[in-house]
């Protein structure tokens, strides 16, 4: 294998990645895409995999928001989805540099509340490169971090072998988050691979927490499902058993 082969294998971009400051890489096959919307057509004909890139949150500081949302969390909230874009810009560029297309998608925020949909779903692509499931909060849970980490996309054409998709939940019985939720707007349902957000949890109940939230702290955060869930938190962990 050459040296640029060896740079480009799954290793090689892995440990690239992780270096840059990652704590968890994964790689979608973008085909898996079009089974479940239309709308990233234009992009899956162009690049055939996409590399989901996780930084992990602060589990000093998610351990605090157990009890509701805090100044802290949205500070390093903002500062966690900067690194994402610092790591992803350097992967895009090593990406180019060996002759390859990539596309990055930055780390996601909430840009219409309208809508009230993320602008890109980055947990989708950590879903399909089996990086995790979807909670019964319908946030992304990975088994070292739990719900703890942020996630950013790269699309590239480079040949890169994908992983298998995470097609049920590990949720169990749990219900933790369901119980902490304060808008009762977590509604218990165990996901699997294809089931639509609203079956899970309801947007409207969330935001309009979120906006009682933002009298407070001046800020739409509220966090409690990312700190209460065992995956990921030793305090919640020891709480519970
Ligand atoms: S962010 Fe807060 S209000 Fe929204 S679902 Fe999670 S716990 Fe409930
Ligand atoms: S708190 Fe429990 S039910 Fe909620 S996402 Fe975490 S493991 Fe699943």
């Amino acid at each position: 294998m050459s040296d640029i082969q060896q740079e480009l294998s799954n290793h090689g971009m892995e440990t690239f990645i992780l270096e840059q400051g990652a704590s968890i890489v994964g790689v979608a096959d973008t085909a898996y895409i079009k089974n479940y919307t239309s709308e990233y057509n234009d992009i899956i004909s162009i690049y055939p995999r996409a590399l989901s890139i996780g930084v992990r949150l602060s589990d000093q500081i998610m351990d605090k928001v157990i009890n509701g949302p805090i100044k802290e969390y949205e500070v390093h909230y903002t500062e966690v989805n900067k690194q994402l874009d610092n790591i992803s810009e350097k992967v895009a560029t090593f990406l180019t540099s060996h002759g390859y297309k990539a596309l990055r998608i930055p780390a996601s925020f909430i840009e219409d509340y309208h809508s009230l949909q993320g602008r890109f779903p980055h947990k989708a692509i950590a879903v399909l490169s089996g990086l995790g499931w979807i909670g019964r909060s319908d946030l992304l849970i990975t088994k070292d971090f739990g719900p703890r980490i942020r996630f950013a996309t790269v699309f590239t054409n480079a040949p890169i072998e994908a992983g298998q998709p995470t097609r049920t939940s590990e949720c169990g019985e749990c219900q933790v988050c369901v119980k902490a939720c304060p808008a009762n707007a977590i509604k218990g349902t165990k996901w699997s691979l294809g089931i639509k957000r609203k079956e899970l949890y309801d947007a409207k109940a969330c935001y309009k927490h979120l906006l009682h939230y933002k009298k407070q702290l001046g800020d739409l955060i509220c966090g409690i499902c990312v700190g209460v869930c065992p995956y990921g938190s030793v305090k919640i962990i020891r709480m519970i058993e």
